[in-house]
C-alpha cells in the first residue's frame, strides 16, 4: 500500500476514535454501587440524647430562602451524563439562613460588580463556565428584604469563585469556610485565573471550623454550628477538598421538609438520584479528585433513598431552590 494511503488509513482510524469517544462520553456511566456503599458501614444517628437529628420540638424555626442572582441553560447531558438534550436551568445563589441566634448566608451568589471581576478572564472560560445571565446581586436581594447591614456571617460551602463571588457586596462581614478547604485553595486555587477567588474575597474576615463533631446521618464527621441540632455541617469532599454540605434541623416544617444542602457536591438533582457525574468535559475540569467526589456522590445516593423525607438541594439546581425562593411573610414583618 502506498505511504498516502496508510495514513488516509490511519487518519480514519483515529477519526473513528475519536468520535466513538465522543459518543461514549455522552453515554450512561455505571458505578458500582454495591462496593461502594460507605453510607451503611457508619452507624446510626443516636434516636435521642444527643439532640441532633430527631425530636423537632427540640429544635428552633429556622428560615431558609434562595436568593437566585444568575441563571444559565444548557443541555441536561453537560450537567448529568447519560442524561438527553432537555435544557437546564443551572442557578447561581446564595442561601439566607434566619436561625434565632444569626442571620447568615451558605454561599453568597453574585455581587453588582461581577462583569468587572470576569472581564480579564480567558475567552473560553467567559463563554462557558463563566457565561450566565446576571438577574439579581446579591446586595439587590438583601436590600429588598433589609438586610444590608443584617449578616452575621457567610459559611462558604467551598472556594470556587462562583461561590464566593457576592462578597464583595458584605464588606467586612465574617467568612467561615473549612479549615482543609481554605488550606488546599491556598496551594493554587486562590490565585490561579489572576487571583480571580482571591480578589472576590476581597479583606473580609476569615473565621475557621473543622469537623470536630462525631458521624451525623451517616457522613464521617460534624460540626454543629451552633449547639442546638439545627445547623449541621458535613464533610461532602471531591469537588473540592472541604467542600462543605449543610443540614437544616427547625420545628417549623410549613415552608420546607428538613434539608441537606449539597456545595457542589452534585450540580443538579439528577446527579444524586442516577447517580451520574457531569459530562467528563466538566467533571474533569471542575473536580479535584474523582475518586472522592464519585465516593461522595453514591454515598448521597444512598442517603437520598434511606431519606426521601429530606430534601437534598445542590446549589446550581435551579429547579430543586425555586422551592424556596418565597421569602416568609413573618420575616418581611420582622425586617420592616
Ligand atoms: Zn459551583
Amino acid at each position: 500500500m502506498k505511504r498516502q494511503n496508510w495514513i488516509a488509513l490511519t487518519a480514519a482510524a483515529l477519526g473513528a476514535v475519536g468520535a466513538g469517544l465522543a459518543v461514549k462520553s455522552f453515554l450512561p456511566q455505571r458505578f458500582r454501587l454495591d462496593t461502594w456503599n460507605e453510607y451503611d458501614a457508619l452507624p446510626a444517628p443516636a434516636a435521642n440524647g444527643d439532640g441532633r437529628s430527631q425530636g423537632s420540638e427540640e429544635l428552633p424555626e429556622v428560615e431558609v430562602s434562595f436568593l437566585r442572582c444568575g441563571v444559565t441553560t444548557v443541555p441536561e447531558c453537560v450537567a448529568v451524563r447519560g442524561a438527553w438534550f432537555t435544557p437546564i436551568d443551572i442557578a447561581y445563589s446564595a442561601v439566607l439562613v434566619r436561625h434565632p441566634k444569626a442571620t447568615f448566608l451558605y454561599d453568597t451568589g453574585l455581587c453588582n460588580d461581577i462583569s468587572l471581576y470576569l472581564a480579564n478572564q480567558p475567552w473560553l472560560f467567559r463563554n462557558t463556565l463563566g457565561n450566565f445571565a446576571f438577574e439579581q446581586s446579591l446586595s439587590g436581594h438583601l436590600r429588598s428584604l433589609g438586610l444590608e447591614r443584617g449578616i452575621d456571617f457567610a459559611l462558604l460551602s467551598h472556594l470556587h469563585w462562583d461561590h464566593v463571588s457576592g462578597i464583595p457586596d458584605i464588606p467586612g462581614v465574617p467568612l467561615r469556610v473549612n479549615r482543609v478547604e481554605y488550606e488546599a485553595a491556598r496551594l493554587g486555587l486562590l490565585d490561579a485565573s489572576h487571583a480571580l477567588v482571591r480578589r472576590l474575597m476581597c479583606n473580609n474576615p476569615l473565621e475557621f471550623f473543622d469537623f470536630t463533631g462525631p458521624a451525623y446521618e451517616g457522613f464521617r464527621a460534624s460540626y454543629d454550628l451552633f449547639g442546638d441540632g439545627s445547623i449541621v455541617l458535613v464533610p461532602l469532599p471531591g469537588h473540592t477538598a472541604g467542600n462543605t454540605g449543610m443540614f437544616v434541623n427547625r420545628s417549623n416544617r410549613s415552608d420546607g421538609p428538613r434539608l441537606l444542602l449539597l456545595g457542589d457536591a452534585a450540580w443538579v438533582s439528577a446527579n444524586v438520584q442516577r447517580p451520574a457525574t457531569m459530562h467528563p468535559l466538566i467533571w474533569n475540569k471542575v473536580t479535584s479528585d474523582d475518586a472522592t467526589a464519585r465516593q461522595t456522590l453514591i454515598h448521597l445516593h444512598h442517603f437520598a433513598q434511606a431519606h426521601p423525607e429530606i430534601a437534598l438541594v445542590a446549589m446550581h439546581d435551579a429547579t430543586a431552590q425555586a422551592r424556596f425562593t418565597d421569602v416568609p411573610a413573618t420575616w418581611l414583618a420582622a425586617t420592616d
